[in-house]
């Protein structure tokens, strides 16, 4: 950090991480363009490339000084009780550069820069009392060198899909394709972004810290010279309400992008930057208890809406040892509101806990599944919280949302800040990214915003491209937030029946080591009740008692793509997971765990059956060989590994 230049002019500034090893230098040109660029260890991450965006108070991209003040170090220890870690320790540095347009307009950047992070924003001042601004673009750029290969999901366009709901962070991903490959829709990509630096390194381009007063945003088409850019929502979301730019106060605050760099992928996967750099929204006077559900919607869909069905998976939660089941659409139509307090008193008896569906609409698509129009309007919404919260519901999944416009993001702020006034707690389904959203509100328990299980029920190409779509999500989607995939099915065959339908390609215990791979604080597994006669007693009962909660996470072995290994914790017990989306057998080889140790091992035998074995670690921790569209996962007591 140099430190002398705090509070002087300078031509270029430099903000290094703890280690020195990670370095942001910003820099401007002869014509005044502020740039900033990427190093690590004198590897270039990021090429020199552009900050500043566009306003209706003129374009914020030029100074004539950068002027580096509130220089600091940040130490901060946190807890959050829902993501891959309980506890938290933050070391970076933080610089605040300020900068001038030629007509005197006074802006910044402030960036902050740990070991293998960077969170950078902007900040805006009031000009001439003018107190707001619409920002209609950005130039904010991620220029990565020559060679570059890119793991990246498109953005739809808007208003397609099932009842003209998309976007919803639903698309399919390349894998380590060239920069130059066109997106699908030619509408850039949804975060978080994975670029593989030739053999210097990975690094993660994200978002973070969005609420009512910000769009979400994501990254452009490939450019020229391996530029990206930040793009806002398309005019078309949300069937064209709301502006597609962002309106602030000032002074005031963009989100802050992130960037996580590393040599190898371990910092990818434990990067805890998304929560890092957020502030609680507010506290909660509620105690919120996480765990696993069941969910008949799956695979017996629209027809289990009724309640027998619904009596049948709240008697599985039971079995299981489970706190909750999920009641999905149509409830409002097929139960009915007057019946609903028998199955919540049904669970309830049964030590069962239950989350309501609803659609989000409103305005914005052509969702008929009830119940409709109770989450968009305020007054509806609180009285229809408050009619939860007096039957004992615990907890709703909003699902269908209009995409990713400033006017949305204030929807998703204005149902959570409700919820939690009445102790509910959120899943959103059909929705954006989380930002953050895991400590900036209490009550926030997951978002799907991926292709999820219910791909595996509709469609072959799904079940196929299964262990691929799970060995890319710990390092893109689930990295950067809670993912509410509601996998791990026990059925061989998509259907009510388990006879008919789409067939499952992997084996039982990669179904079981998704269960660790995927990180949600309430998992709404995909068992169905013939699960308790029909799969094999030991998975079922590894799924009585895996944990959705953790306190530690590290990253073992893995590509994305081909396969993933691992390991978190849970209280004094590790659990090591991995699976292979591979063509060939794939061999790992374990150190964790010493020597006389017992651990357990779960894994395929040679006709791909599920087989948990006692093994005593001797002079060297076993071999474990993970077959084709399978997987393994160990269990061992340990407070470190
Ligand atoms: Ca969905």
């Amino acid at each position: 950090m140099a430190l002398t230049l705090a509070g002087m002019k300078a031509i270029a500034f430099d903000i290094k991480s703890p280690d020195e090893k990670l370095v942001v230098n910003v820099d401007k040109s002869k014509s005044g363009r502020i740039t900033y660029m990427v190093t690590l260890d004198g590897d270039t991450i990021i090429k020199k490339s552009p900050l500043g965006f566009n306003s209706n108070l003129g374009a914020y991209d030029r100074t004539e000084s950068i002027i580096a003040h509130d220089i600091k170090s940040i130490d901060e220890t946190y807890k959050l009780d829902r993501i891959k870690k309980s506890e938290i320790n933050f070391k970076a540095n933080e610089a605040v550069l300020d900068f001038i347009t030629p007509d005197g307009r006074k802006w910044g950047v402030t960036f902050i820069v740990s070991d293998n992070d960077i969170a950078f924003r902007y900040n805006v001042e009031k000009y001439k009392g003018t107190g707001s601004i619409y920002i209609d673009s950005e130039n904010t750029g991620f220029c990565f060198p020559k060679g570059t290969t890119t793991f990246l999901s498109p953005q739809s366009d808007p208003m397609i899909g099932w009842k003209r709901t998309k976007p919803s962070y639903e698309e399919e991903y390349l894998a380590d394709a060239p920069m130059d490959t066109p997106s699908k829709y030619g509408h850039g990509y949804t975060f978080p972004c994975l670029f593989k630096i030739g053999d210097k390194g990975w690094a993660l381009v994200s978002e973070t810290d969005v609420d009512s007063y910000y769009c979400a945003s994501h990254l452009s088409d490939y450019k020229l010279g391996g530029m990206y850019t930040i793009d806002y929502p398309m005019p078309g979301e949300n069937n064209g309400n709301g502006n597609a730019g962002a309106a602030m106060a000032l002074p005031g605050k963009t989100p802050w992008r992130t960037i996580t760099v590393g040599r190898d992928l371990a910092p990818i996967v434990e990067t805890t930057i998304p929560w890092d750099v957020v502030e609680p929204r507010y506290e909660s006077e509620h105690d919120y208890k996480y765990g696993r559900g069941t969910w008949s919607w799956i695979l017996w869909q629209d027809d289990s809406i009724n309640l027998d069905d619904l009596k049948k998976y709240v008697d599985l939660a039971k079995a299981m040892g489970y706190e909750y089941v999920l009641v999905d659409n149509w409830w409002d139509n097929n139960i009915g509101r007057d019946r609903l307090p028998e199955l919540v008193e049904y669970a309830r008896e049964r030590g069962v806990d239950v989350f309501m569906w609803y659609s989000s609409s409103g305005y914005w698509n052509d969702i008929e599944q009830g119940p409709i129009n109770y989450m968009d309007n305020p007054i509806v919404r609180k009285r229809e919280m408050r009619w939860l919260r007096d039957l004992g519901v615990k907890g709703i999944k909003v699902d269908f949302f209009g995409g990713d416009k400033q006017e949305t993001m204030r929807l998703y702020e204005a149902i959570l800040s409700d919820a939690d006034d009445n102790g509910l707690m959120v899943i959103f389904h059909g929705c954006t990214l989380p930002r953050g959203w895991e400590r900036m509100y209490p009550n926030y328990v997951g978002s799907e915003a991926v292709l999820a299980s219910e791909n595996i029920y509709f469609d072959q190409h799904f079940c196929d491209e299964e262990a691929f779509n799970a060995t890319l999500h710990p390092f893109i989607r689930n990295t950067v937030g809670c993912m509410e995939f509601g996998g791990c099915f026990m059925n061989k065959r998509m259907s009510r029946g388990n006879d008919k339908g789409n067939r499952r390609v992997t084996s039982d215990v990669f179904e079981l080591a998704t269960t660790i791979l995927f990180q949600n604080p309430i998992q709404n597994f995909a068992l169905a009740p013939n699960n308790l006669k029909d799969a094999p007693e030991v998975c079922m009962d590894f799924l009585r008692d895996v944990p959705t909660t953790w306190d530690e996470t590290r990253f073992i072995a893995g590509y994305p793509g081909k396969y993933v290994v691992l390991a978190r914790r849970h209280a004094d017990k590790w659990y090591i997971a991995g699976v292979n989306a591979t063509a060939a057998p794939i061999e790992v080889q374990l150190t964790q765990g010493t020597k006389g140790q017992t651990i357990i091992v779960y894994s395929d035998n040679e006709n791909g059956e599920p087989v948990r074995n006692e093994v005593v670690i001797g002079k060297k921790a076993p071999k474990l060989k993970m077959n084709p569209r399978g997987g393994f996962v160990v269990v061992l007591d340990a407070a470190d590994i």
